[in-house]
């Protein structure tokens, strides 16, 4: 039988952080969330009831449901208030030294047979692992933004994880309601490698003059059936975004199909990043997105 999850610690109130503490929450998890401080942590209580009242109005959840979820996460600001949860989610900025010093400050205050998981996007689970003092029960759990509404959840095992600990993340994202697929611990997982070979790809399109961004972005929604073409799906992601997933393919993997497109790079050069700053494959400051290309 694998380990209950019943009460769940998050580091991290940004993005993912308030999105994993929203979903687990309303699946009647108890939820502690931890960030630098407490300004942080009040943002990211207050993005969740935002998302969530957005889901009342359109009949997704009902009120009372939101307000029982909304009780069952509190603040916690040492991690001593993690002291009662089964497992601790890291959810904290994407930096290694970031990440390795805050598992090493956390390990101490948890109880022994508790399940430590990070949503790196990024850095290897082995090497995080090696910074806890259970390596055995640590275990990539990879949620897409925005989590309340992205079915999947990407499980990645690094070279010491125990079963138990994957059955119990397993069992985890399923009463979440959520879709788990398992991946290998190899740099950006399964969907991030095949999603931005896409894109790059796309965009070597446009660079080399096969297509427009018009005509690419129409070649892919109607011949593909994709709902979104990759230049309009790279400016929503965010360029910058973009690059450095493509770079830590290319670098993780030296293989030089991943290899990013310099007008990839010449966009993020020019800060133009996608919808976040107003331009990129297509211009957001007019009424209708216009292509730039
Ligand atoms: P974010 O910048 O929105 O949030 C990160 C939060 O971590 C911030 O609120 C920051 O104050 C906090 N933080 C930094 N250092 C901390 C510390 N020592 N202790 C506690 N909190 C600390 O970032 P995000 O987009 O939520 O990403 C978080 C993680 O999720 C990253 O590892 C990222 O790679 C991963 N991820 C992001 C996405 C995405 O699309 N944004 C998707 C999947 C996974």
């Amino acid at each position: 039988m694998s380990i209950a999850i019943r009460t769940v610690g998050i580091i991290g109130a940004g993005q993912m952080g308030s999105g994993i503490a929203h979903v687990c929450s309303l699946a009647g998890i108890q939820v502690r969330i931890n960030d630098l401080s407490g300004e942080r942590i009040n943002a990211g209580l207050a993005s969740i009831s935002e998302n969530m009242s957005r889901q009342v109005s359109r009949g997704a959840i009902t009120d009372a449901d939101c307000q029982a979820a909304l009780k069952r996460i509190r603040p916690a600001t040492t991690y001593k208030d993690f002291s009662a949860c089964d497992l601790v989610i890291e959810a904290a900025s994407e930096d290694v030294e970031v990440k390795r010093t805050i598992l090493a400050g956390l390990c101490p205050l948890l109880r022994s047979d508790a399940l430590i998981a990070t949503n790196t996007s990024s850095i290897s689970i082995t090497r995080l692992a090696a910074s806890t003092d259970r390596p055995e029960r640590f275990i990539g759990i990879h949620f897409m933004n925005p989590v309340h509404e992205i079915q999947l959840v990407e499980l990645i095992r690094g070279i010491v994880t125990e079963d138990f600990t994957y059955e119990a993340a397993k069992e985890f994202i399923r009463r979440l309601g959520k879709t788990a697929t398992p991946a290998e611990d190899f740099p950006a997982f399964i969907v991030h490698r095949i999603m931005l070979s896409m894109i790059n790809e796309a965009i070597y399109t446009l660079y080399e003059g096969v297509g427009s961004v018009d005509a690419i972005d129409t070649a892919m929604r109607f011949g593909a059936n994709h709902p979104m073409g990759p230049l309009q799906l790279a400016d929503f992601i965010g360029l910058d975004t973009c690059l450095s997933i493509m770079q830590g393919l290319y670098e993780g993997l030296a293989d030089s199909k991943y290899r990013p497109c310099p007008l990839l790079v010449k966009y993020v050069e020019a800060g133009w990043l996608g919808q976040r700053t107003k331009r990129g494959f297509y211009d957001y400051r007019a009424e209708h997105p216009k292509p730039t290309r």
